[in-house]
């Protein structure tokens, strides 16, 4: 919405039937996955005053904006761990999303958490798919609808149907219950249909999902994504339908601009692109000021030195450290990380712990078993021959206890002895290592 009042409408008479051709403009900028980074990365892409300024400078050249985000606004950094992600909602209100939804991580501190996300946001929170025994839906909005430039837009919101499947735990989803993404949208296309012009899913799912949705939903005319922190290097086009989604981290925005036949009901012609946010843009002042506040309150805590980085760590190194990291912490054999835990690389130069927040972002402890080589789960004894009736102590993380069966691979395997939090087992372990080649 916002954006001046300019109309793109064009009446023509078809020369056939003679119906008149109503067409009309609508812009879609969308972000998604910012993940609390409040601040630009080490390269300087992305910080939400930048993303702020990136969806400023799009809005004004726009007639007919709708600003949409396709969740997980929280989780990534030690203001959103420390404060519960609440923060990161509030500075969203500054950011002049129109509509947006839940993603895997708006979860992670509990679901009666989401109650305070969704009242302390200015935008609705859509939602169709998160359901209780009632047939509640948790945001208090399965979808809503918005009119931009006279066209009336259904905007229904879902998250990855598989949501226990190895992306949150059965005790912070509590009562609620997750539908599949294709049967909630279903739902309410009928109804919407009648209600609306266009109707879109603003929804946090896989690329499969998402494909599923194009295919099987034909009233759906497009679906704006989040989840998938790669993005799209294309928009996908099924059948005169849409779907888009963009990188994580607030290093790109998306912007789709549409030609809406509002009589037929039908996109005329799309065309999408990505805006970096780099430090070029000038930053929005008022959210410069609330991230300045925020990262200030937990400076003390995260921003001390600890180690050194001869180069920048990828990720996939950094999962080897973290788990060399466990089995010292606990004296364990073996110790798994599950590889989407690792939430970011090592930036080389001095280390902060700040760092180690953002590669662990999760309060996750440790947890330790003792297993007889021959139960141990394959995923962790590939490339290491182990005696099928030795002891062996394995280290995971309480996470991967709980989704066991799609990391591990294993069912009812027990880790009775706790050990410290994960994220200060790291820390540990760079302060002894000092620097890190
Ligand atoms: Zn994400």
């Amino acid at each position: 919405m916002g954006g001046g009042f300019v109309r793109f409408v064009l009446f023509f008479l078809c020369l056939g039937g003679g119906v008149a051709q109503d067409v009309r403009h609508l812009t879609i900028l969308h972000t998604s996955d910012l993940h609390a980074r409040l601040l630009p990365d080490d390269q300087g892409r992305g910080g939400l005053a930048y993303v702020a300024a990136a969806l400023r400078q799009e809005r004004n050249n726009c007639a007919g904006c709708l600003v949409l985000d396709g969740g997980d606004l929280v989780q990534g950094t030690p203001v959103s761990t420390l404060f519960r992600g609440l923060p990161v909602y509030e500075i969203a209100n500054s950011l002049g999303i129109d509509v947006s939804t839940l993603g895997n991580h708006e979860f992670d501190y509990g679901w009666r958490r989401i109650y305070d996300f969704v009242s302390t946001a200015n935008f609705p929170v859509v939602n169709a798919n998160v359901v209780n025994a009632d047939g509640a839906y948790l945001t208090g909005k399965p979808y809503t609808i918005v009119t931009v430039n006279g066209i009336r837009i259904g905007i229904i919101g879902a998250v990855m149907g598989g949501l226990l499947d190895g992306f949150t735990t059965p005790d912070l989803l509590g009562p609620w219950k997750v539908m599949p993404v294709v049967d909630a949208v279903n739902r309410f296309v009928v109804p919407l249909r009648e209600r609306t012009d266009f109707i879109i899913l603003l929804a946090h799912i896989t690329h499969k999902e998402m494909d599923e949705v194009l295919q099987k939903v034909p009233e759906v005319g497009l679906v704006v994504a989040g989840h998938e922190h790669g993005g799209l290097g294309e928009m996908k086009r099924v059948d005169g339908r849409l779907g888009v989604r963009v990188r994580a981290y607030g290093r790109e925005i998306g912007r789709l601009d549409l030609e809406m036949d509002v009589t037929a009901k039908k996109v005329t012609s799309a065309y999408w692109k990505k805006v970096e946010v780099t430090e070029r843009l000038t930053p929005v002042s008022n959210i410069s000021g609330q991230v300045r506040e925020w990262e200030g309150k937990v400076a003390k805590a995260v921003d001390t030195p600890i180690g050194e980085a001869k180069r920048t760590i990828p990720q996939a190194e950094v999962r080897v450290m973290i788990e060399q990291s466990m089995k010292e912490a606990t004296g364990a054999d073996f110790a798994f990380m599950n590889r989407g835990g690792v939430r970011d690389v090592l930036p080389k130069g001095t280390i902060l712990a700040r760092n180690i927040w953002n590669i662990m972002p999760f309060d996750n402890r440790l947890m330790v078993g003792r297993f007889k080589g021959k139960d141990l789960p394959k995923v962790v004894t590939e490339g290491h021959p182990v005696e099928p009736e030795r002891e062996y102590r394995l280290v995971v993380s309480d996470f991967t206890v709980v989704n066991q069966k799609t990391q591990l691979g294993t069912t009812g395997l027990e880790f009775p002895q706790a050990g410290p939090l994960m994220r200060d087992a790291i820390i540990d372990w760079v302060k002894k290592q000092r620097v890190i080649e």
